[in-house]
């Protein structure tokens, strides 16, 4: 066996390290999981290679082999290292992003008794002392750790230790200052396998109550299938209820392993009836899963063009042939609804996994995924890592989607994650949009990447009618700056006379966007971050949307004290409230992040407006990500042309994209939609293409510009982001950097900076930041390490440096 081993272990530092593996270890593997010493803790890492070379330091021994099988196979490994280089990350850090580890992790803690435990012990002994004094509690858990030691393997649990010499934690603490006593951490895999209660109906016999009666209908309506116990405790009846019918012999309990939850939500047709169009793209993408090649495609559909059919046509069609294929949604497309949908295409074989799920639950379907015991699994972001065998299908849905991209190290992009997969295991990939990035359309003109067009909705149904709606012509009319146009507000009035659904899109929450003081022209600022603060009606409060912080809404100037403080642009609460004013007969909602706090209030506003039991429905973007509603004719964008202002490359594609999307909610059903879309800026391109369904347009134009500019996708672009809670030091620091810039000869690459970040101060941090600009990747690669080393030599701490590699983000 060897002797050494090198372990990524999960701290922020670009290196691997060297542990000795005892001899009566079992064997380590690569890929597989340690527990290993690290300074003053034990960490669990990822074994990267096993060696004989002996180091010329003194090296720590590794505590504890946790996998006797890779966690991480050959593939994901490969992977793992290709993320750590491309987004210059540290290795075990991006090994604990790929894996789930804190889930089937236990944390168990133990304690043994030390030389000086064991002399205190003698001591207390030869004086005689009564062990059974209040004081001496100590000496009794002392002498409990001792005969232990003897019994365990050395090493006493906490929770025995606790319950059996009924020890209180300051006990225990104070022992631990004593020196008399060590802890020890005994953590360990456990099973992931958890069960939850079932309830199955048998034979109805005898008369039943009403209560009775409704437990009976709802397990009669899953036909022979067992019900959670859980789902039950939700009928309005009392608990007592179900423990008759079990009595009775109607009912029998059981259990059955917990897997994810379905949602009750009935699922929605699929449509498998194909245009020619949708045949093609699905014929090219089954020919190269067939022929187990690298296949990157871009499946540009118009919104409402079935691209979600050919996904799961194809994922089907990889099913049929015993092979593996997965699903990346955005963050906020995998509703209840969706998982339902793909329950029904593929039952048993589809795992899902999304930031919502618990430690258990996500361990669950890892194991399941690793066991071969599902072939198709549907996810956001993370899920690119899911260990499936014979991967030969990837789809990235809306890949122009910002979530896509992790914001915290490894700050990777999981869209790009997604081809390098698909490179690394001879696998096709999709990455489907119907506003598609510009990085990934370019690579299709260039002949990278095949484009597959959905260019026509399915049904033949047309898009919907754009109007523009110049809001500086409105003001010049009304001498009023309303939030909504004249045009608009009749608009609504007919849809709602005719008893269709509207809706009206504005992308800021809160009340007023700001508070401003009319005598000294200040806004309120948050206390954390150089951000002014929302007002939220509400809560009669301000809040930063950037760190949360809140507090009540000011009576008079914060700064100078005078009462002239002024609410000022509106928020979808403020929307909301108005369109209240003017139809106060229809029923409204809102939908944005202060109404809707998970993804059940989600899919419960979604399914109301199904049912049509709202007639106007306001919010944020949220509503725009790919959610179809049969009813709604009319759409109104307000203020989402905003972003067009702000200081980043992107803004224009960012505007475009939401536009587009927006106007995509629009006559989705039977009757043709309109959408009114208000703007400051009219002729600006973006809203132009957009109102013209002109995707090709917008990106002749757009990609022109960024060839000039030298951004993105000619040039890379990476940020680096120098932060802390002390303005000296972001200051020190980012001049020790920008000297170092300064006086390197660097190689293609371009840097400008630092500057102050668009936020100079978030969440109590200060930051600066550099702009590094390079058309070679290898080139900006080296400078972003050479500096690093750089960095460390000035004793700049890692975790004070952002490096972010294909920067999306710029503030
Ligand atoms: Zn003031
Ligand atoms: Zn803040």
């Amino acid at each position: 066996m060897p002797q050494f081993c090198d372990v990524g272990v999960p701290v922020p530092l670009d290196a691997v390290f060297t542990y000795r593996i005892p001899e009566n270890s079992p064997p380590p593997c690569v890929g597989g999981r340690v527990i290993v010493p690290f300074r003053e803790k034990r960490l669990c890492g990822v074994v990267t290679e096993l060696h004989d070379r002996e180091p010329k330091f003194q090296v720590r021994r590794l505590s504890q082999v946790l996998d006797s099988t890779p966690a991480l196979t050959p593939e994901l490994m490969q992977l793992g290292r290709w993320i750590a280089q491309y987004y210059i990350a540290p290795i075990g850090e991006v090994f604990r992003t790929m894996l789930p580890l804190s889930a089937e992790f236990r944390r168990v803690i133990g304690y043994h008794i030390t030389d000086k435990g064991i002399a205190a012990l003698h001591a207390a002994a030869s004086a005689g002392s009564s062990l059974r004094s209040q004081k001496d509690r100590e000496h009794q858990m002392l002498e409990y750790v001792a005969l232990n030691r003897l019994a365990d393997g050395e090493v006493v649990r906490e929770t025995t230790l606790r319950s059996a010499s009924k020890a209180t934690k300051s006990v225990l603490q104070s022992m631990l200052r004593k020196k008399w006593i060590a802890r020890d951490d005994l953590s360990d895999l456990r099973d992931a396998s958890r069960t939850v209660p079932t309830a199955i109906l048998k034979v109805v016999t005898g008369k039943l109550n009403g209560n009775q009666q409704k437990i009976v209908a709802y397990l009669r309506s899953l036909e022979g299938q067992r019900a959670r116990v859980e789902a039950l405790r939700e009928l309005p009846v009392p608990r007592t209820t179900l423990q008759t019918l079990v009595r009775r012999g109607i009912v029998e309990l059981g259990e059955e392993p917990a897997t994810f939850r379905v949602s009750g939500l009935k699922p929605r047709k699929l449509e498998f009836l194909f245009t020619p169009a949708q045949r093609m793209a699905l014929d090219t993408i089954i020919g190269a899963v067939d022929e187990r090649k690298f296949l990157p495609m871009l499946l540009h559909g118009v919104t409402g063009s079935g691209k979600t059919a050919v996904y799961l046509a194809a994922m089907q069609a990889v099913l049929a042939k015993g092979r593996s294929a997965l699903l990346l949604v955005p963050e906020i497309g995998l509703t209840p609804a969706v998982a339902a949908d793909l329950h029904q295409v593929f039952g048993g074989e589809v795992a899902i996994l999304h930031s919502g799920l618990s430690d258990d639950e996500r361990a669950e379907q890892w194991k399941r995924i690793r066991n071969g015991e599902s072939h198709i699994v549907v996810g956001t972001r993370s899920a690119i890592f899911a260990p499936l065998p014979d991967l030969s299908l990837i789809v990235v849905d809306e890949e122009h989607d910002h979530s896509y991209k992790q914001e915290e190290m490894p700050r990777y992009h999981a869209r790009d994650v997604a081809v390098m997969r698909a490179k690394m295991c001879y696998a096709a990939v999709i990455l489907g949009s119907a506003t598609p990035s510009l990085e990934t359309y370019h690579n299709a003109v260039q002949g990278k990447y095949r484009l597959l067009k959905l260019p026509e909705r399915i049904e033949k149904r047309p898009l919907p009618e754009v109007e523009i709606l110049d809001m500086r012509e409105e003001f010049h009319h009304t001498h009023k700056d309303d939030v909504l146009s004249r045009r608009l507000v009749a608009e609504i009035g007919e849809r709602l006379a005719r008893q269709e659904q509207v809706m009206v899109l504005l992308n800021r929450r809160g009340y007023s966007a700001f508070v401003l003081c009319r005598e000294c022209g200040e806004s309120v600022q948050c206390r954390n971050c150089a951000i002014a603060m929302t007002y939220h009606k509400r809560e009669h409060g301000l809040m930063c949307h950037y760190c949360g912080f809140a507090r009540p809404a000011p009576r008079t100037c914060p700064k100078c004290g005078s009462e002239y403080v002024q609410y000022l642009g509106a928020g979808a609460e403020k929307l909301e409230y108005i369109l209240h004013g003017l139809f106060p007969q229809a029923r409204i909602a809102r939908l944005d992040r202060d109404t809707v706090r998970g993804r059940e209030d989600f899919e419960r506003m979604l399914s109301a407006l199904h049912a049509g039991e709202i007639d106007l429905l306001v919010g944020t973007q949220m509503i725009a990500k790919g959610h179809d509603v049969a009813n709604v004719t009319l759409v109104g964008v307000v203020g989402s042309d905003a972003a067009l202002s702000f200081p980043d490359f992107r803004a224009a594609e960012r505007t475009f994209q939401l536009l587009t999307q927006d106007a995509g909610r629009a006559g989705r059903g039977d009757t043709p939609g309109k959408v009114v879309l208000q703007t400051f800026f009219p002729d600006h391109y973006a809203i132009q293409f957009a109102a013209a369904h002109d995707y090709r347009g917008f990106y002749e134009k757009e990609i022109r510009f960024r060839s000039w500019m030298h951004y993105p996708p000619f040039d890379g672009v990476s940020n680096v982001l120098v932060r802390s809670h002390k303005l000296e030091e972001a200051l020190a620091w980012s001049g020790i950097l920008g000297k170092w810039f300064h006086a390197t000869k660097l190689d293609r690459v371009r840097v400008m900076g630092p500057a102050a970040a668009a936020i100079v101060r978030l969440k109590t941090e200060y930051r600066y930041h550099f702009l590094l600009k390079s058309r070679s990747r290898e080139h900006m690669n080296a400078v972003l390490c050479a500096m690093l080393q750089h960095a460390a030599q000035q004793k700049i701490p890692r975790n004070n440096l952002v490096v972010d590699v294909d920067a999306l983000s710029l503030i």
